[in-house]
C-alpha cells in the first residue's frame, strides 16, 4: 500500500489521512513518555496492546450510546477513527486519590473520594499541560458551555461505565484521562470522544493487591510494563487464556528473540 500523509505525530501515536474524507489512521507506537516527555522508553508491544484494548472500551462505550471517534481497528496497530478538531482540554476523571491530586493536596494516594472529581488541563505541551479552572476554559472559549455541559456528562457515564467494566475483572480504576474532539456536520459540530483508552492514560489497579496494571509502572520505574498492559487485556478478555504472553505483534516478538 502507499505511504499514507502523515498528519501528526505525538508521544505515543501518529495520525495519518485516512483513506476517505474526514477519517484519519490511529497508529499507535511502543513509545513510552512520562512527565511531560522528560522521561522517555519504549515498552514492547505497547502499541498493540493499546490498540486493542481502546477498541474494545470504544466498542462497548459506543453501544451504550456513548458517541466516538472509532469506526473499526484495521490491523495490530491502527484504528480508523473519524477526523475531529481536538478540544485542548485534557479531562481527568478520578475516583481514588493519586499522582499529581495526591501530590498537590497532601492526600495519601489510594485514598477513597467521597465523590467522582474532574479536573482539566490546558493542552500545551510547552507549558506542561496545566491544570485549570471552568472559569478559564470559558474565559479563553477553549470550548463553549454546552459543549463542556456535554463533555461532563459523557465523563461521567465513561467513569460509571468502565469502573463497573474493570470492577468485574478484579481492577480498581483509580483516575483517567479523556479526550474529545468537535465533529463537523455541515455548519454544526457535535462533541464526541477521541483519542484512545488504555493503561496510557489510566490508573488500573489490582483490587484485591493494589498492584498498579497501567503506566505507573514506567513512570515510577516499577518494571513489568508489558506483563501490566497484558494483563489488563487478558482479564478484558482480548488475549488467549494460558497462552504464554500471546505473540500477537511478530515485529516486537523477533526483536525480543534477537
Ligand atoms: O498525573 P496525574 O495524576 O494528573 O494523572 C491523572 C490521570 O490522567 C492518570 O491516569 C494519567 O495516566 C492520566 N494522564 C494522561 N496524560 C496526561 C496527564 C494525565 O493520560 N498528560
Amino acid at each position: 500500500m502507499a505511504r499514507r500523509r502523515q498528519i501528526y505525530e505525538g508521544k505515543a501515536k501518529i495520525l495519518y489521512e485516512g483513506p476517505e474524507p474526514g477519517t484519519l489512521i490511529q497508529y499507535f507506537k511502543d513509545d513510552a513518555t512520562a512527565f511531560n516527555a522528560q522521561k522517555r522508553g519504549t515498552i514492547n508491544g505497547k502499541g498493540v496492546l493499546n490498540n486493542r484494548i481502546s477498541e474494545h472500551v470504544f466498542t462497548l462505550l459506543g453501544n451504550i450510546g456513548v458517541p466516538t471517534h472509532f469506526i473499526r481497528r484495521l490491523n495490530m496497530r491502527e484504528q480508523l477513527v473519524r477526523q475531529v478538531e481536538i478540544v485542548p482540554i485534557e479531562v481527568i476523571v478520578r475516583n481514588v486519590a493519586a499522582g499529581t491530586l495526591s501530590k498537590r493536596l497532601g492526600i495519601e494516594e489510594g485514598t477513597q473520594l467521597p465523590r467522582t472529581l474532574i479536573e482539566y488541563c490546558y493542552k500545551d505541551d510547552a507549558l506542561g499541560d496545566p491544570l485549570v479552572a471552568e472559569e478559564h476554559i470559558a474565559c479563553f472559549n477553549w470550548c463553549s458551555q454546552d459543549e463542556l455541559h456535554d463533555i461532563q456528562d459523557m465523563a461521567i457515564r465513561i467513569n460509571d461505565f468502565m469502573s463497573g467494566m474493570f470492577a468485574a475483572v478484579g481492577i480498581r480504576l483509580v483516575d483517567f484521562k479523556l479526550e474529545f474532539g468537535r465533529l463537523y456536520e455541515g455548519d454544526f459540530s457535535r462533541i464526541i470522544l477521541a483519542d484512545e483508552i488504555s493503561p496510557d492514560g489510566c490508573r488500573l489497579w489490582d483490587m484485591t493487591t493494589n498492584e498498579k496494571l497501567d503506566k505507573d509502572r514506567f513512570r515510577r520505574d516499577l518494571g513489568g510494563e508489558v506483563e501490566a498492559y497484558q494483563e489488563v487485556a487478558r482479564r478484558l478478555g482480548l488475549l488467549p487464556e494460558g497462552g504464554d504472553n500471546a505473540v500477537l505483534d511478530l515485529e516486537s516478538h523477533r526483536k525480543k528473540k534477537g
